[in-house]
């Protein structure tokens, strides 16, 4: 049984994968409570694998990401081969601070902490707060994207923007990810 706070079909937002549709399955619950976290993933409903299965399957996309929330508290090797035996490309998006299960095709970490427990991570995507990295923990990455963050205020987010294309000029092991899905206003 897994605790799901909605499942939703839109465009992947942010990082490696923005742009891409994508079903978004939002486990409930985390670890963590961030004083910015603009996620309401408190409410939730019961559901078995098999019912998460039949709903995403009523979108055409393959792509699935599993956010949260924190999905590693609830996130079982058995239900990652369950949505791969359904043809289904499994993107997982956590904070970092748990282990995950084996067989997940992409984790994107997005740190709250400076370390990162998961042995793999195929993208760390970093808070940038105007001069740096906010978290920047010590740990390997395919792809490492910087994200600006965005304090809610147009002005201070767009000279944070402008401050993040320079250091990603200025360190290009870094590439920009923007939250395209709120310049569309999109989910
Ligand atoms: S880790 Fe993410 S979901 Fe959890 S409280 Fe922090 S911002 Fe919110």
């Amino acid at each position: 049984m897994l605790k799901i706070n909605e499942i939703f079909y839109s465009l992947q937002g942010e990082g490696y994968f923005a742009g891409v549709p994508a079903v978004f399955v939002r486990f409930s619950g985390c670890n963590l409570s961030c004083s910015f976290c603009d996620t309401n993933h408190g409410s939730h409903t019961i559901m078995t694998e098999e019912q998460v299965v039949e709903e995403i399957s009523k979108y055409p996309t393959r792509h699935i990401v599993i956010t949260g929330g924190e999905p590693a508290l609830q996130l079982s090797a058995g239900f990652v081969a369950r949505l791969h035996s359904h043809g289904y490309f499994v993107q997982v998006e956590t904070n970092g601070t748990c282990r995950l299960p084996d067989g997940i095709d992409w984790i994107t970490c997005s740190p709250k902490q400076p370390v990162v427990v998961p042995d793999r991570i195929n993208e760390l995507k970093e808070l940038f707060d105007g001069e740096r990295p906010i978290f920047n923990p010590e740990t390997d990455a395919d792809v490492y994207s910087l994200q600006p963050l965005d304090t809610g205020d147009c002005v201070r987010n767009a000279a944070i923007t402008e401050a993040a294309v320079e250091y990603v000029k200025n360190n290009p092991r870094w590439r920009l990810s923007l939250q395209t899905h709120k310049l569309l206003n999109i989910r």
